[in-house]
């Protein structure tokens, strides 16, 4: 609400009034003519929208008209010139004046739809008070009368100078700039509204730029008039143009998408998630990946995931991979698995699946355990399976199943494994920096997390910890080039940081942000309880309002919780959906077969407050049922 639009200022002529903005035109080129200076259309239009005597001013100092100039009067123009030639271009200007006064198409239904949705209506000038005085008369007669018009006489100085803009501000007592649209058809409205930190928007259709009259526009064929469309658009962004839009009618979808940018939603999904500013503000610059001071951070950074992941870090080497969690899933997978070697998959929902996925795609011989979307593994046929396949080298298992957000005891199942001397790798993509873990006591050999989870940064790259026993053996494993960990990892430790490839700079940054706020925030443990607290506030609430979590609660990750959607009334879940949407929470679809559900995420930066804001649009949707 406190940031929407609230105030659109407009500019008068080839904006509001005066299609193709032709009144000053014809007077600039008939007061140099009559100086015996032929000066062309595109000269006296370059500085429109200027005071009048700026403008006069800026077409005399043109290289071209400065030239002519010296050249017809043995001397360079001066101030008093300036004013001569404006003392013949104001009497001109104020005889033909009241014949440019109609309104463009669109004004009058563009006003009223503004009026009653609250919006003030301003305008700026390159006019001077006495020139406005017939034009406001003129467009008034015709229904277009803005709330306040301001000149430059009124602020001492005209375009670019953002004064004007201010005067509207002060007088229709909006504010701050960010809820304020300006709306003008030449450079230096656009100008005008950047320097204000406005936003600043060009209209093509009728614009100075465009300078043709309705009849000539309308001759146009379509491919003309997208070229000169395309033209004047490039000029407005060159000028600082936040938006530009053809014609007045497309101002109110404009208006609904800046409100919208706006009022961003919180994201209560399993990543990409909700992220601080701070950690958005740490990708506003640039890096040089070869430098040592970037590869210095990297590998800050490599050592700080190590300490994160187990207190006995001696043994373990973090290797961050670019792309998704996915591509460093595969990665371990394709590089910790010998040609040789066997996989067992524990699998309770799609990111378990996904492993099998990846095995099978690379060929590697592997064995699943299914428990099913709802269940956790069954040991004994854990045990079982060990003892009847002992070809099997390594076991994968997902901590926290983010397609239901079931758990899955790594403690109970690493010990198992470990018993019978596997290899343990674990996918903690969505729990890693949220549930406290020591992959030393866990016996894990590989886990696996990526950028934009629990540790709240950005998409961009994932990450494996590793046992670095286990991984010297892997050198040659890989059946890939770009995935293969092995060789990441030794690009990482001869370089001193050196990814292979392109490195995802601005990620990284954001990343070591993230990890700094985790630490502020009270380490992982700290994170934790918010997680936890977050969860629990949610599942009470949501029973409270009838809606059931699919899972019990002793296999419930504090990550992120499904609920079956409520019986027998006919809830939808877009229509649902879109309604918290509207209210400023997105939260996930469903992922499983079995029952219709949808999830709801407690990651990021994510607060008790945000979720008891969210049961309470939950709640409203119920009641508007
Ligand atoms: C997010 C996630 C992944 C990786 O998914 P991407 O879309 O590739 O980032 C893998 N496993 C689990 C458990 C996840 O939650």
């Amino acid at each position: 609400m406190e940031n929407e639009i609230r105030g659109v200022i407009f500019d008068w002529a080839g904006t509001t009034v005066d299609f193709g903005c032709f009144a000053p035109l014809k007077v600039f080129t008939e007061i140099f003519k009559n100086k015996g200076i032929d000066i062309t259309i595109e000269e006296a239009r370059a500085p429109m929208g200027m005071l009048k005597i700026d403008h006069v001013r800026a077409i005399l100092s043109t290289p071209r008209i400065s030239q002519l100039w010296s050249e017809k009067f043995g001397r360079g123009y001066s101030e008093g010139d300036v004013e001569e030639l404006y003392s013949d271009f104001e009497p001109s200007l104020m005889k033909i004046l009241p014949n440019y006064t109609d309104i463009l198409d669109g004004i009058l239904p563009l006003c009223k739809e503004l009026r009653e949705r609250g919006i003030k209506i301003g305008s700026t000038t390159g006019y001077t008070k006495e020139m406005m005085k017939v034009v406001a008369a003129g467009a008034a007669k015709q229904g277009y009368a803005p709330d306040c018009l301001v000149t430059a006489e009124d602020v001492g100085c005209g375009r670019p100078h953002p004064f004007m803009i201010y005067r509207n501000m002060q007088n229709l007592g909006i504010y701050p700039p960010k809820c304020i649209i300006k709306v003008g058809d030449t450079v230096s409205d656009i100008k005008e509204g950047t320097n204000a930190g406005v936003w600043s928007v060009g209209v093509i259709i009728g614009s100075s730029e465009m300078g043709l009259t309705r009849d000539e526009y309308s001759q146009l064929t379509d491919e003309q008039k997208m070229v000169l469309c395309r033209k004047i658009t490039k000029t407005y962004f060159d000028a600082g143009a936040d938006y530009v839009i053809n014609n007045m009618a497309e101002l109110p979808a404009l208006i609904d998408e800046i409100n919208k940018g706006q009022v961003p939603y919180l994201l209560l999904t399993p990543g990409p998630l909700t992220t601080t500013k701070t950690v958005k503000q740490a990708m506003l610059r640039d890096w040089c990946t070869w430098d040592s001071d970037y590869n210095n951070i990297i590998q800050k950074l490599r050592a700080d995931l190590v300490s994160l992941a187990t207190a006995n870090s001696q043994n373990y080497t973090a290797v961050l991979m670019q792309g998704s969690g996915t591509f460093s899933v595969e990665s371990v997978i394709g590089t910790a698995v010998p040609n040789n070697g066997k996989l067992l998959v524990l699998t309770n929902g799609a990111y378990g699946d996904r492993i099998a996925s990846i095995a099978e795609t690379l060929k590697i011989q592997t064995i699943v355990q299914d428990s099913g979307e709802t269940s956790l593994p069954d040991l004994s046929e854990l045990e079982k399976i060990l003892i009847a396949s002992p070809d099997i080298t390594h076991v994968a298992v997902v901590h926290c199943e983010t397609t239901t957000g079931m758990l899955n005891d790594i403690e109970a199942i690493g010990k198992i494994v470990k018993e019978f001397k596997k290899i343990f790798i674990v996918d903690a993509m969505s729990s890693f920096g949220g549930i406290p873990m020591d992959i030393f006591n866990l016996k894990i050999d590989y886990l696996i997390s990526s950028s934009n989870k629990c540790i709240q940064g950005v998409p961009g790259f994932g990450f494996a910890i590793a046992n670095k026993l286990e991984l010297e053996k892997c050198k040659g494993n890989a059946r890939s080039l770009s995935l293969d960990l092995y060789d990441q990892w030794k690009g990482m430790e001869n370089g001193n940081g050196k990814w292979r490839y392109t490195s995802p700079t601005h990620v990284v940054k954001a990343f070591c942000q993230a990890l700094k706020e985790l630490e502020v925030e009270g380490g992982v443990e700290a994170r934790f309880r918010r997680y936890t607290d977050n969860q629990k506030t949610l599942a009470e609430g949501m029973t409270n309002l009838k809606f059931m979590p699919l899972l019990e609660p002793h296999m419930q990750s504090p990550i992120i919780t499904s609920f079956c959607y409520p019986k027998g009334n006919n809830f939808t879940f877009l229509e649902f959906y879109n309604f918290i949407k509207d209210k400023g929470y997105v939260i996930y679809p469903g992922k499983i077969s079995k029952a219709e559900t949808f999830r709801i995420g407690n990651i990021g930066n994510v607060h008790k407050n945000d979720i008891l804001g969210l049961l309470a649009a939950i709640e409203d949707f119920l009641n508007k049922q």
